[in-house]
């Protein structure tokens, strides 16, 4: 007879979910209302490149009913009759500046882009997407003094931890750039959230894991992991296109087993916000898993009560 797996910390389930970690905090669920304010980001304007990150194309990740002269207002409002109508028992709502470098411009015009949206009367509080080159300290002191009365989440994108995968997918900045923005905004009570992208070229997967480690070492609050997935219209896709091993890609079930090897290194302090992203088919080459996003959750909970893991059982410290 087998016996049981070993308790899991985190109750019913094997990692530290950031959607029961708010539940509990906030007394239910909050959904984020993806804006458009209409930033642009240094990797592409020439500040910091042109070409912008490999992997890149905006619309991959824009919804589409987003629309900048609609102005910050009116797309709360379509945003919200659709997350009304598709989570009726969801009513607290923060407002998502999600495509481009949204910490990038002037700070009269961040200003005024985050309190447009945090006078709708239904946001309470804002999530922030950006570079960690695009987080100078006066934008971090007034994101601190917009926290002490709202929930706000700055949204790091660190993308890898190695400095070769950043290099090859020009991503325009290093390692040490994410890890100094990381640090600032933490010295500030700045809730923090970072993107990670497994499977970029220039990194083995045992590259991807000592990520599991640093990132463990830094005082982030959360992560979001997301499958590399080639949207059309970028380098990587053409390159792939080319000659398809120069962009090795996972399948579903690999990436699980390194979701869960990562998981299980990674700090149990640090909440985990996603485990996948979905880029809309039309603008989707590859891969193509037969698994639906929703479906990864129970999966990665199912693999790591089987190995009778949780997260945090292998971190560097234990
Ligand atoms: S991924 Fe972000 S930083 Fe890179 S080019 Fe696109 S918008 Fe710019």
């Amino acid at each position: 007879m087998n016996s049981p797996a070993p308790a899991s910390p985190f109750g019913s389930r094997r990692y530290n979910a950031y959607n029961d970690w708010v539940t509990r905090k906030h007394g239910g669920r909050i959904q984020k209302v993806s804006v458009a304010a209409g930033f642009t980001c240094p990797n592409r304007d020439g500040s910091v490149g042109t070409g912008g990150c490999s992997f890149c194309n905006n619309a991959g990740f824009t919804p589409g009913y987003l629309d900048v002269r609609a102005g910050i207002h009116a797309q709360i409002e379509t945003g919200l009759g659709f997350l009304r109508r598709r989570y009726p028992a969801i009513n607290r709502f923060i407002a998502y500046f999600q495509s481009y470098s949204n910490t990038y411009g002037e700070m009269a015009r961040l200003r005024e882009c985050y309190e447009a949206a945090l006078a709708h009367p239904d946001i309470c509080g804002l999530a922030i997407g950006t570079r960690p080159d695009c987080l100078p300290d006066e934008v971090l002191d007034y994101l601190a003094e917009l926290a002490q009365t709202r929930h706000i989440e700055l949204e790091i994108g660190v993308e890898s931890t190695s400095d070769a995968a950043l290099e090859q997918v020009n991503r325009g900045h290093d390692f040490t750039c994410s890890a100094d923005a990381i640090t600032r905004a933490a010295q500030r009570g700045l809730f923090i959230t970072v993107h990670l992208i497994l499977g970029l070229p220039g990194e083995t997967q045992a590259d991807m894991l000592i990520g599991a480690d640093r990132l463990s070492a830094l005082p982030i609050n959360a992560i979001k992991f997301h499958q590399l997935q080639l949207v059309r219209g970028t380098p990587l896709a053409r390159a792939w296109q080319r000659n398809p091993e120069s962009v090795p890609l996972f399948e579903e079930d690999a990436y699980l087993d390194l979701l869960a090897d990562f998981v299980e290194r990674l700090s149990p302090a640090i909440l985990i916000q996603r485990l996948g992203s979905e880029v809309p088919p039309h603008l989707k080459l590859a891969p193509t898993w037969n698994l639906r996003l929703s479906e990864l959750a129970p999966r990665l909970d199912a693999l790591l009560q089987s190995r009778g893991t949780h997260q945090g059982c292998r971190t560097a410290s234990s």
